[in-house]
């Protein structure tokens, strides 16, 4: 598998598999039959997905049957935001750790730039349907996850879901430079700018939602970007799915890229990436499907509008 190596000097397997709306009951099946059919190395976590033990369940399997080791496998997880507390970033880590059954993370990511307050639910809303947020500075947060590097819980830290206001101001006082950062990223929100900008500041970038969350805007009508006809038009030049042109688009972007599939068959698919190149002319193309459309938008949920 193809790999970025990181500014902490870690390489990262540029493909990994998303774990996000993985029903539990088939959590365990997709990230066995990924690691051990298809050759993923590098498996994207997070504990507000909740299916964190049923992942670490297979991870301790495949790790004992010794036909991997835990090195092999690269393994992000990421910080709710109502751990944000410093007293609090610790005791979340080592929750996950314990979850996931490792004795530490390669990565290990803030996962919205927010304190949400904790003590009812991963998203308490007051009467009016806003997210309850909590005085709790982005820097106090950073720091404390600057000491679970130190402490040797996690290899890298990194953020998700911050603009570029976020990040350089992150950047005044970080003593570790974020090593990743996670946004959505497809051809219908490319950020072209943003991604350049994280690059020049070596910082290796992850793309979200590569496959346009697929089975989300299936239910919120929303565009389906796997059946965009420029897509599926590349797709059958190379032969190949309309998945595989996309997840192909954001490795030749040199952005890291994290389907997700609990299916084998996709997840067979979303591997078999490594033997076709989009030309640069079919890559300009994409570009033109560009609509800065967000399907993943906190506002939906929380009432903040994120990305304004
Ligand atoms: P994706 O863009 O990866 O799309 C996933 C959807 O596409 C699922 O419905 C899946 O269904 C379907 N799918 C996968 N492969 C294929 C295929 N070959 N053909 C047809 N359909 C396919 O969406 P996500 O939003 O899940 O993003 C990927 C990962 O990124 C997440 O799982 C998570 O790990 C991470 N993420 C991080 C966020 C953050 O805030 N940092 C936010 C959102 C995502 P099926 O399972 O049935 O195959």
């Amino acid at each position: 598998m193809n790999k970025l190596i990181l500014n902490t000097g870690a390489s990262i397997p540029i493909l990994g598999l998303g774990t996000w709306n993985s029903p539990v009951e088939e959590v365990g099946k997709a990230v066995e039959y990924a690691i051990l059919n298809c050759g993923y190395r590098h498996i994207d976590c997070a504990f507000v997905y909740h299916n964190e033990k049923e992942v670490g369940e297979t991870l301790k399997n495949i790790f004992n049957s010794n036909k991997i080791k835990r090195e092999e496998i690269f393994i992000t997880s990421k910080l709710w935001s109502t751990d944000h507390r410093k007293e609090a970033v610790a005791l979340a880590c080592k929750k996950t750790l314990k979850d996931l059954g490792v004795d530490y993370l390669d990565l290990y990511l803030m996962h919205f730039p927010i304190a949400i307050k904790p003590g009812n639910g991963d998203e308490p809303l007051d009467e009016n349907g806003y997210v309850l947020t909590e005085k709790v500075s982005i820097q106090e947060t950073w720091e404390a996850m600057q000491e679970l590097v130190s402490a040797g819980l996690v290899k890298s830290i990194g953020i998700s879901n911050f603009n570029s206001v976020m990040l350089l101001d992150l950047l005044s006082y970080a003593k570790i430079i974020p090593a990743v950062i996670q946004i959505e990223l497809h051809p219908y929100l490319q950020q072209q700018s943003f991604v350049n900008l994280c690059q020049r500041l070596n910082i290796a970038v992850t793309a979200y939602s590569p496959l346009g969350s697929y089975g989300i805007s299936k239910n919120g009508n929303k565009p389906l970007l796997l059946e965009d006809k420029l897509i599926k038009d590349i797709a059958q030049k190379y032969n190949k799915s309309p998945a595989q042109v996309l997840i192909r688009w954001a490795i030749q972007r040199n952005t890291i890229v994290i389907p997700k599939s609990t299916i084998s068959e996709h997840i067979k698919i979303n591997s078999d990436v490594f033997d076709f190149v989009l030309s640069e002319d079919d890559m300009n193309l994409v570009k033109t499907l560009d609509r800065k459309l967000h399907f993943v938008d906190p506002e939906e949920w929380w009432k903040i509008p994120f990305f304004e």
